[in-house]
């Protein structure tokens, strides 16, 4: 099979909204009137975020995931994507298998793939996303990590740490019960980013970010953008870990033989968890427990924004932990 056999038989539909999808140089694509583009690209590169016998079906979905995420962070909507794939070779079941991965999330998000680039390599995934945002008097409604001010509530969405938890299973650091690695596999492999959160918060949040390389690292980015400190109540981060506690109960799960210190370190600096870390005013809290039920989202208030600078943790009791916990860092 050759190059354009491959795109035609794995990746070329017919065009939806786009004024013109796959098959010419360009794609063409016609942003409402009163809207922005929102774009966002990640690329994903085998032994650095995924291992070489990953199902390909959730190769295929993380790879959108992970792009829509970052929509997710901006409170645009999703509208199309491209894809650029380095293949060792064409493998047909491979190829069909991720592809369904790709589209399956793709049409969950009315998110139309319009074009791409396809070439011979070591496998890499690289997907580049376009999505939509309203402009209302001058001003875009786009979520940044610039707007939190000092007295600002903050919030995660969902779950912390379950992804890293597979990760360090994966590596031979941990053992864990079949039900509960099941449950950490999907959180690592099958992310849901958070888009109807991310609408449903524009015009409510004041700032938010991705949690794509764990908590501190990226609540630091909202810190530096909006020039204020954080105070996290740690206690709050750890229900956040769904593995570590027993559906439905607040009993601590006992399977998992882990430390006090290493939940805070899953929770604290994760990552791959694609959740929101958002900030509002206190005056907004019916408003986010809006969004988040008609999202269907679970939120979690777990700290505030401080005039001071800098990163605080506090345990249960109000003492301060340190705060040592390091995000990934591909160069560091
Ligand atoms: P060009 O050489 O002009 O860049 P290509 O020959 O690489 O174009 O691609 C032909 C068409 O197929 C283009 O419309 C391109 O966007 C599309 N395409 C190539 N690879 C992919 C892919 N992996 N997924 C979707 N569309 C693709
Ligand atoms: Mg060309």
């Amino acid at each position: 099979m050759g190059e354009f056999d491959l795109i035609a038989r794995y990746f070329k539909r017919p065009a939806r909204r786009a004024a013109l999808g796959i098959g010419d140089d360009c794609a063409l694509l016609q942003p409402a009137p009163g809207t922005q583009l929102a774009i966002s690209c990640d690329m994903l590169v085998q032994d650095r975020h995924f291992f070489a016998g990953v199902s390909p079906h959730s190769l295929g979905h993380k790879a959108l995931a992970v792009n829509l995420s970052d929509l997710a962070a901006c409170g645009a909507k999703p509208l199309a994507f491209t894809l650029a794939l380095a293949l060792p070779e064409a493998n047909e079941p491979w190829l069909a298998a991720f592809a369904q991965g790709l589209f399956e999330l793709a049409d969950a998000h009315d998110c139309e793939l319009i074009g791409g680039d396809t070439t011979a390599g070591p496998l890499n995934i690289c997907i580049t996303v376009f999505g939509e945002v309203p402009v209302v008097d001058g001003r875009s409604l786009a979520l940044l990590r610039s707007g939190a001010r000092a007295g600002d509530d903050l919030y995660v969405s969902g779950t912390l740490g379950d992804a890293r938890l597979a990760l360090n299973v994966q590596q031979g650091k941990l053992t864990l019960p079949a039900h509960l690695l099941t449950a950490a596999r999907e959180r690592l492999e099958r992310p849901t980013p958070r888009v109807g959160l991310g609408l449903a918060l524009r015009g409510i949040a004041s700032a938010a970010i991705d949690l794509s390389d764990g908590l501190m690292g990226d609540l630091g980015h909202i810190l530096e953008c909006s020039q204020i400190g954080a105070t996290v109540q740690v206690d709050r981060l750890l229900q956040c870990v769904a593995c570590r506690t027993k559906p439905g109960s607040a009993e601590i799960e006992t399977a998992i033989n882990l430390s006090e210190e290493q939940w805070r370190t899953l929770a604290l600096a994760g990552g791959d968890d694609y959740e929101l870390l958002f900030t509002a005013s206190p005056s907004q809290r019916a408003a986010v427990a809006h969004a988040a039920q008609t999202s269907r989202t679970p939120v979690h208030l777990v700290g505030q924004i401080n005039a001071s600078p800098g990163l605080r943790l506090l345990d249960a009791q109000g003492r301060a932990l340190p705060a040592h916990y390091a995000s990934f860092d591909h160069f560091a």
